[in-house]
């Protein structure tokens, strides 16, 4: 077939992590067409090459409205492994535009020898745990989610995130603003000067913040960790952005609203 009757494929990645960063960059020189979705949430995104879009579709429907008048051939969700509304909706939309869906995730974190590691489902679960763990506690789990502390008024909190997080929160508490990645130096000194006794981590996984679970295990301090919520039912997931490549060169462009679906949520 001639290059020029070929559909050109349309990739929308739905990002806001390192890895749908690395992915766009990935399928830069190559013959796609690559819109990258934020949901908006931080104030000076790092964005990635090929066009960008932010702010919230609207639900499943609204991302497969979207999907549809855009001419998207493949769904990425590259989102944040707990970002579970959000897959959610992608596998929904998946579903309702016949567009095929990958789940690219960083695999999750592996508890080492020495790490004394509680695990929950949930931050709520966290917040019913740490307190027993010690009374100074770092809450590396970002600003969403704070509320899940606030009723805690005995242990001493430290936040750290990129922006500043809004109530409620924690009357004891002191914020971090910072942006990762963190060196095994940086969160030893920040362990050693706030006299941490308890790391409260959601299982993100990847390079980025995990020298935190290093200095942790040197330091003898136990770690609360909230484990990921699953992919959809029937979503294909993997862990590498090569992998995606391999994807969507073997997966044919399927017009939106023109194929069975590949995935239901
Ligand atoms: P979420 O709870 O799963 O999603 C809530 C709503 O935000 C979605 O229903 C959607 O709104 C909108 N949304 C989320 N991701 C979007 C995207 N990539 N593009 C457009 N709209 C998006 O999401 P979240 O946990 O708040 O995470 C928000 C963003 O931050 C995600 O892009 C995620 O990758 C990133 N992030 C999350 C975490 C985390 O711990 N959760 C950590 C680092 C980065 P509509 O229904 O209106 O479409």
């Amino acid at each position: 077939m001639p290059a020029e009757s070929s559909p050109v494929r349309h990739v929308l990645i739905l990002g806001g992590t390192t890895e749908a960063r690395r992915l766009a960059e990935a399928l830069e020189p190559a013959p796609y067409r690559v819109t990258t979705s934020l949901a908006g949430r931080v104030g000076a995104p790092v964005l990635p090459p090929g066009e960008t879009r932010i702010g919230g579709f609207g639900g499943a429907p609204g991302l497969a409205s979207w999907i549809t008048a855009h001419g998207v051939t493949h769904l990425v969700d590259a989102t944040h492994p707990f970002a579970e509304r959000m897959s959610f909706n992608a596998a929904g939309a998946a579903a309702l535009s016949g567009v095929p869906l990958l789940a690219l995730r960083r695999p999750g974190w592996a508890a080492a020898p020495g790490d004394d590691w509680h695990f929950t489902e949930s931050l709520a679960g966290a917040a019913a745990l740490a307190p027993d763990l010690g009374a100074r506690i770092f809450l590396s789990t970002g600003r969403m989610g704070l509320h899940h502390f606030a009723h805690l008024t005995d242990p001493w909190f430290l936040v750290r995130s990129v922006d500043a997080p809004a109530p409620p929160a924690p009357p004891r508490l002191e914020v971090l603003l910072a942006r990762g990645p963190f060196t095994l130096r940086d969160e030893r000194e920040l362990l050693a000067r706030h006299r941490i006794e308890v790391l409260v981590t959601k299982d993100s996984g990847g390079g980025a913040t995990a020298p935190k679970l290093a200095a942790a295990r040197e330091a003898g301090i136990p770690v609360v960790v909230v484990r990921r919520p699953p992919v959809p039912t029937g979503v294909p997931e993997t862990g590498s952005t090569a992998a995606v490549l391999d994807w969507l060169s073997g997966e044919p462009p399927r017009r939106p609203g023109g194929g069975a679906p590949a995935a239901t949520a």
